[in-house]
């Protein structure tokens, strides 16, 4: 018995001499999760970009696979394993499967509960944000808005939060750190607030919340692969940080949304324009935030 787990530990050992010179075999897995929007990828500067509609949309979705394609490089340079790419911009079905690196999958549509995070679990060990932009409000910052235009405010335990702060609360609650943020120097100066560690790639100026100087397209997504792969040292999954409770607060600028959010039993209004409501879990407070927003029209 002791000779035949000597036999089997000598063996282990050539086995281990032997993958050694090939450090991938030693490493572990690592699951990266990436979430594009399109309003802070590099080069777009036109709401005639950001919908089907736009004359210049066909261009725009193209720059938007340029962007996550080089996240995904630094990624995998970085130590990735797998990579998962959200579309996450309006109705999440930009970006061409043909035009994206062949090795990351595609969540593509917006019908989802989890919208700009939706495929995200404890399984993966980093989150990044490609092509994000600033918060409703913003006086600069290029096309800021929060969710749609329909809203003022988020509020998350009395946080203003903007997309890149709400999907990082849901990160967080997963236990992934926020590795890396691309989009205008605003975008990347607010997501620095809400995770200070977060590696930034700025990949264009706000003159206003519709100018903008862009910085060179071959720079930028340089830029945004090394910001990639050093952001992979980060890479490492932590204990979930779940609170006890998630009260969300939601301003919008049209009153008649109070009126139809509050037929929802647990929404309240607590003033014309804005509503209040408590769940338990971050998830589910995110799924009714997204409903709240996105699927309660008034014409
Ligand atoms: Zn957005």
């Amino acid at each position: 018995m002791r000779h035949f787990r000597l036999t089997v530990a000598t063996f282990a050992a050539v086995a281990l001499t032997i993958a050694t010179p090939d450090s991938a075999a030693a490493q572990r897995a690592l699951k990266v999760y990436i979430s594009v929007d399109m309003e802070g990828i590099s080069g777009v500067n036109g709401s005639n970009q950001t919908g089907p509609a736009g004359a210049e949309y066909g261009r725009a979705r193209k720059l938007m696979a340029e962007d996550a394609n080089a996240a995904i490089r630094g990624a995998f340079e970085g130590g990735a394993t797998d990579v998962l790419v959200n579309d996450s911009h309006g109705g999440q079905r930009n970006i061409l499967p043909e035009d994206l690196d062949p090795r990351a999958r595609l969540i593509s549509h917006s019908f989802k509960r989890h919208g700009m995070m939706e495929g995200l679990d404890s399984t993966f060990d980093a989150v990044m944000f490609v092509g994000y932009h600033a918060k409703a409000g913003s006086p600069r910052g290029l096309f800021a808005h929060t969710g749609s235009g329909v809203l003022v405010d988020v509020q998350v335990n009395g946080r203003s939060v903007g997309e890149g702060g709400m999907n990082s609360i849901l990160a967080v609650w997963h236990g992934v750190p926020v590795v890396m943020v691309t989009g205008d120097d605003v975008a990347v100066a607010q997501q620095k607030e809400v995770t200070p560690a977060v590696r930034g790639v700025v990949v264009k100026r706000a003159i206003n919340s519709r100018a903008v100087e862009l910085r060179p397209l071959a720079d930028a997504r340089r830029d945004i692969q090394q910001g990639a792969r050093e952001a992979m040292v980060s890479a490492r999954r932590f204990s979930p940080e779940r609170l006890r409770g998630y009260i969300v607060r939601i301003e919008y600028h049209d009153p008649a949304f109070v009126e139809v959010a509050t037929a929802l039993q647990e929404v309240h209004a607590v003033s014309p324009t804005a509503i209040e409501f408590t769940r338990e879990t971050m998830p589910e407070a995110y799924r009714l935030i997204r409903v709240l927003y996105r699927f309660i029209t008034v014409d």
